[in-house]
């Protein structure tokens, strides 16, 4: 059986080094899945360039030297064109560029999200159920909340949610001491650290409580008491 290491010949040029923030991409496209357990879903590939293995198999040998510097930021503009949450992170071979882990890490750190705000308090709710995912618990470091008039996919109206329903008096919400992910840039390797969410959505007045009655005993309690005395006398 040939094994990976059998298989794969020397390696060839490093990736070059470009400015921190970038990579280099080989191409981005929007296409249909046709791989893995996600096969028929509409799917954005982000090709890496500048790979540096030999695998004899290879069928993408145009990604060996292929490429032009991108900035993670400018990756994830055009990522967010296309009408799909699902981005395939390929190559050439990704992991041979550190900011490749910058850019997939991207894609976690940073939540927003939209809710019908009925009363005061609900935003917590809200808050709590999204910081108890699986990815948010695990790497989000910051999550926004804006009311539902609010598109999350539109980052001008996310900001014009900031301005105008931000209030940093009451807004801002720190969890200290929590996990996160090992490769968030500026902590790489703790898995440790402060989430902070921002809530940018308009005051609503509390939830009316409901009127408390008297609970009366029900028609058993006598009988119940009646056997618990006998047993533990
Ligand atoms: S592009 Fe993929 S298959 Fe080709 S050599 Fe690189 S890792 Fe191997």
């Amino acid at each position: 059986m040939t094994t990976l290491r059998q298989a794969t010949k020397p390696p060839g040029q490093a990736p070059p080094v470009f400015p921190p923030g970038q990579l280099s991409i080989n191409e981005i496209y929007y296409t249909i899945q046709g791989e893995c357990g996600w096969m028929g879903t509409p799917t954005v590939f982000v090709r890496t360039s500048h790979c540096p293995l030999r695998c004899v198999w290879c069928d993408s040998k145009y990604t060996f030297y292929e490429g032009k510097p991108k900035t993670t930021n400018d990756v994830i503009a055009e990522v967010e064109k296309h009408p799909t949450k699902h981005v395939c992170l390929t190559g050439g071979e990704p992991l041979a560029q550190l900011e490749s882990f910058n850019l997939a890490s991207s894609w976690v750190l940073v939540g927003i999200a939209s809710m019908r705000k009925r009363y005061a308090g609900q935003d917590k709710k809200v808050m709590s159920a999204i910081l108890a995912t699986p990815h948010a618990s695990y790497g989000m470091k910051l999550l926004i909340i804006v009311d539902h008039d609010v598109d999350p996919f539109n980052l001008d109206q996310v900001m014009w949610a900031l301005a105008t329903r931000f209030n940093p008096a009451t807004g801002v919400t720190f969890i200290n001491e929590a996990t996160m992910n090992p490769l968030d840039p500026i902590a790489p390797g703790k898995a440790y650290g402060t989430k902070m969410v921002l809530n940018a959505t308009e005051p609503k007045p509390p939830q009316p409580v409901p009127a408390i009655g008297i609970v009366k005993p029900p028609p058993e309690t006598d009988r119940w008491r009646g056997i618990l005395e006998k047993r533990w006398k």
